[in-house]
């Protein structure tokens, strides 16, 4: 099932979401959906956040479904190790319509939980790996814009705003 996605502003995006306790049916169906949902958008990650469910679960394919192995699941994810730095522009499904630039670290190696509960860890450089730690914020309650700085970020919290009061976001 597709899941409404939520936009920046609403409350389940800003605040950190909790440890999955159990892989249970109901934990299944909800990575079914959000990666039905990630596909439809079409994006290459979605955390739970953005479906509203404040856990600690993110769905990722940077091919967007063309590579048969290309689907990541995490659940209770951390970080093992992150370093250098690239910066590249960066969007977000919950934030429809903008894009900034976003200094990440150029490598990062996750460790956590998949679907089925076993434990993996991916190392990530390039666009995963920054695809991974824009959905590692997201499970902190951060969300790219609120990475940005000054002029830039006024700019486009300013732009929501307007749209919110409109009723257009
Ligand atoms: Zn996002």
């Amino acid at each position: 099932m597709i899941r409404p996605i939520v936009r920046y502003g609403a409350d389940v995006l800003h605040a950190p979401a909790a440890p999955v306790t159990a892989i249970t049916p109901d934990i299944q169906q909800l990575i079914d959906d959000m990666v039905q949902t990630m596909y439809a958008a079409p994006g290459i990650g979605l955390a739970a956040t953005q479906v509203g469910v404040p856990l600690r679960i993110f769905v990722a394919d940077i091919s967007v479904g063309r590579q048969a192995d290309g689907l990541l699941v995490f659940v209770n994810p951390e970080f093992v190790e992150r370093d250098g730095m690239q910066l590249e522009e960066e969007g977000c499904l919950s934030v429809p319509g903008f894009n900034a630039t976003v200094a990440r670290p150029a490598r990062a190696t996750l460790k956590g939980l998949d679907r089925n509960g076993r434990e993996q860890t991916i190392e990530a450089t390039g666009l995963l790996a920054r695809c991974f730690q824009h959905e590692m914020d997201h499970l902190d309650g951060t969300v790219f814009v609120d990475r940005l700085r000054g002029l830039q970020k006024d700019l486009i919290v300013r732009k929501i705003k307007k749209l919110s009061r409109s009723g257009k976001w």
